[in-house]
């Protein structure tokens, strides 16, 4: 019993967000807590949304940030281990990859973001392979060479001949 309750607790804890609203938001200038929002911006890079703010009362203006908490949630590592997801990882990953800007930022945001999701929503936990695939899958179609860059470090190329291997497959496709 106490194991299935242990169990149910987690799991909530895995897939509860928190949202972080301020419904009475009160002006730093008069305290006054009947404000309007004059203008919303939502921010991908990292996921907050800006509100800009007008007090009823006193009339003066202000900004708020409002972004979701997300519950640490972990990954399963080659070697069996669990490593904290990290979105940022893939971004990284990504950019190391391409040339300068072949791939714009505002794409590559978005395949993380998909990712993320992914990672988030599975009900089997999902391990640094399969974020691994889903990242070549998805260079291939967009840039090839960072396809090979990133297979090279991914798939721990040994020689010319794993690349030239792996040049053979992307051809045939
Ligand atoms: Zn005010």
């Amino acid at each position: 019993m106490g194991y299935l309750q242990t169990t149910t607790a987690c799991i909530s804890l895995v897939y509860r967000t928190q949202r972080v609203v301020y419904k009475n938001m009160r002006c730093p200038f008069c305290s006054c807590d009947t404000t309007k929002v004059v203008d919303k911006r939502d921010n991908r890079e990292d996921s907050s949304t800006r509100r800009r703010r007008q007090c009823l009362r006193c009339g003066k203006r202000f900004t708020t940030y409002e972004r979701i908490e997300k519950v640490d949630i972990s990954i399963v590592k080659k070697d069996g281990s669990l490593e904290k997801f990290d979105v940022e990882k893939i971004i990284k990953g990504i950019k190391r990859a391409i040339n300068q800007h072949s791939i714009p930022d505002s794409d590559i945001y978005a395949f993380a973001e998909e990712v993320e999701k992914h990672v988030f929503n599975s009900e089997e936990p999902i391990s640094s392979r399969d974020i691994g695939v889903m990242i070549l899958n998805w260079l291939r179609e967009k840039d090839p060479l960072a396809y090979i860059r990133f297979a090279s470090v991914y798939k721990d190329f040994k020689d010319l001949n794993d690349i030239k291997e792996e040049i053979a497959n992307l051809e045939k496709k």
